[in-house]
């Protein structure tokens, strides 16, 4: 399918969830007819699974869909795996320790990585609202050891947390640096406008909504584009629709000047240097 082949040579989404009984390739088709040409594939939690087998299966479905998309579209499919913030409940709820099944979650995770079938390890942190001391304390940990796991593989963690404020943004940074890591492999998934105003090397991804893109062209850090579009047939378009990366990108390029810098940046060079070159035939 070749789609809107001339609206950039790579037009990146930096977080994509599928599921098998979403709309899956339909979702597909649209992105690449819109002009999208390579994604971030992110595990999207599945608590159907049963808690024993949780990851190894999870995982094994993300990478089924990220080969099916491969083979049939012939685009560029990154994969990122780990323990979402919230399997925190799931395996409590199965009376399972959170912090044991979950830091397991990462090992499996690091050993696809090592593999070469995923690229880096998320969306890993904490739960996005408001939790008991104990439970932050724990997720906590689980998130430390994650971007520990990172660190030794020398890939980005893909960052899912409550709305970082200077202070947390300076305490990431920190700990990335005490672990040895290099701090703009911190990805924050959502990165909202605050985000843009705090200058630091954590690397930011944006919600390609227009009022968003606003913000980031133009503010003077570089970015990412991400739908975390999330496939649901219940729900559709229910964080923003699939198509909505090269949309942005279609705007970027007829009210910015410097276009085919935002363009580069977010689409070549940003992902290239999390991912690697050689991911985007570079
Ligand atoms: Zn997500």
């Amino acid at each position: 399918m070749d789609g809107n082949s001339s609206l950039y040579p790579i037009v990146f989404d930096n977080h994509v969830h599928l599921r098998k009984d979403g709309f899956f390739k339909d979702a597909v088709k649209r992105f690449i007819v819109s002009g999208g040409n390579a994604f971030n594939l992110v595990n999207l939690p599945d608590y159907g699974i049963a808690p024993s087998e949780y990851y190894e299966r999870l995982y094994s479905n993300t990478l089924e869909i990220a080969d099916a998309v491969r083979r049939e579209f012939g685009i560029t499919v990154l994969v990122t795996l780990g323990p979402y913030p919230l399997d925190y409940f799931f395996f409590e709820r199965a009376l399972i320790e959170p912090a044991k099944a979950m830091k397991k979650g990462i090992d499996v995770a690091a050993r696809f990585v090592m593999e070469g079938k995923a690229h880096a390890i998320g969306e890993v942190g904490r739960p996005h609202f408001p939790v008991s001391d104990d439970i932050l304390k724990i997720s906590e940990d689980i998130f430390e050891y994650a971007i520990m796991s990172s660190k030794d593989l020398g890939k980005p963690v893909i960052m899912h947390t409550e709305d970082l404020t200077e202070k947390s943004h300076r305490d990431l940074i920190e700990f990335a640096r005490e672990t040895g890591m290099d701090p703009r492999k911190l990805v924050k998934h959502h990165a909202l406008p605050a985000d843009f105003e705090i200058r630091d090397q954590m690397t930011l991804s944006t919600l390609a909504s227009r009022s968003n893109v606003r913000v980031a062209a133009s503010s003077d850090r570089d970015f990412l584009l991400e739908t975390d579009y999330v496939d649901d047939r219940s729900k559709p378009d229910k964080v923003i629709p699939i198509d909505s990366v090269p949309k942005r990108a279609i705007m970027i390029k007829s009210e910015y000047d410097d276009w085919e810098r935002i363009l580069e940046t977010a689409f070549i060079r940003m992902p290239a240097f999390l991912y690697g070159n050689e991911l985007f035939n570079l």
